[in-house]
């Protein structure tokens, strides 16, 4: 809360840019984006969507007026040089991504990087975590008994985002094995037939070409999105194999780029790196917050996620001042 008001004062003083001369000079601030639009009232998983599209709009003319958007082809090239050098990415491959974002980017003249989970473009179904909050929501069920992954009975009529923030805690947190075994009680408590099939969701392989034509970087998330480093080095190599394989085959380009599903420090390890190091991924990106800077390391470049509450002044504060408003995560 200190930290936004601090962002909102410095943004309406005009101290801003005076500030400017303290972000490390060639600092790149990568900002990552899921799903634009309004999911206020959603089946799913609420907290995926990042900003309306009037507010991305916003965000994203204010970063064609003040700054250098870049490629990630272009990261070594700004290293160490003075400027505010901004990346805008998107994991997943969300429908809205196209349908919503990609007009705005073109409007602006902006390129972005677009990380994709090649299994549900492949077959389009929910991802563990929007059916864990579907099934939540929608539920008739009083109790739910997801013992001993959860120390008590859950009661979503009592409330459902906690709930759900619960169960995807716990879902990130265990072995595959168990999360699995976890997410199958979850499908008995709730009574609810898994959907075969999810029409609407995700982009199909003519939008991500068509985007990759238009200046679009095409980059890789996996196939399925498990959290990789739960996974046995045989299941992360075959996870990141299919994911290159499949963005070659439908795009003709190779997977050069990656981010790592969920993101966090103990979401990825050395196998992780070695597996994407292989196939001929140049860099990858995490998801705990920080300022990339010439320093920091190519399979752990940092982003700074974007949020519903961010709003133009946070923006502002983030890329003034990077040093204050876009530190870590505490781990
Ligand atoms: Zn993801």
């Amino acid at each position: 809360m200190k930290k936004r008001i601090a962002a909102r004062i410095l943004a309406y003083s005009g101290l801003g840019r005076l500030s400017a001369g303290l972000a490390p000079p060639g600092g790149i601030l990568v900002l990552n984006y899921h799903r634009i639009g309004d999911g206020g009232a959603s089946p799913y998983d609420r907290e995926l969507w990042s900003a309306d599209a009037e507010a991305f709009d916003a965000q994203m003319a204010m970063l064609a007026r003040d700054c250098d958007v870049i490629s990630p082809a272009d990261i070594d090239t700004v290293a160490g040089r003075k400027g505010r050098h901004v990346l805008v990415t998107f994991d997943d491959g969300y429908l809205d991504n196209y349908e919503v974002a990609y007009p705005i980017l073109r409007r602006h003249g902006l390129p972005a990087t677009f990380f994709i989970a090649t299994g549900f473009i492949d077959r389009p179904r929910l991802p563990w975590w929007d059916e864990i909050a579907w099934r939540i929501r929608t539920t008739t069920a009083t109790h739910l008994d997801l013992r001993p992954w959860l120390p008590e009975p859950l009661e979503p009529g009592r409330g459902h985002d906690a709930a759900i923030g619960a169960i995807l805690r716990a879902y990130k947190s265990l072995p595959i094995a168990e999360s699995e075994r976890m997410l199958e009680r979850l499908r008995g408590e709730t009574g609810l037939e898994t959907p075969a099939r999810i029409d609407g969701m995700w982009m199909d392989w003519n939008h991500i070409r068509e985007m990759a034509d238009g200046g679009m970087t095409i980059g890789g998330h996996t196939n399925d999105h498990p959290v990789l480093s739960r996974l046995p080095v045989e299941r992360q190599r075959e996870e990141i194999e299919t994911c290159a394989a499949r963005i070659r085959e439908e795009t003709g380009r190779p997977m050069e780029y990656f981010a790592y599903p969920v993101g966090s420090p103990w979401a990825f390890d050395d196998d992780t790196v070695a597996c994407l190091e292989a196939v001929g991924v140049r860099r990858a990106f995490s998801y705990y917050g920080g300022h990339a800077h010439p320093g920091s390391p190519r399979f752990d470049t940092p982003r700074m996620a974007m949020e519903r509450y961010i709003e133009l002044p946070d923006l502002a504060a983030m890329l003034w001042a990077p040093r204050l408003f876009c530190r870590p995560d505490p781990a």
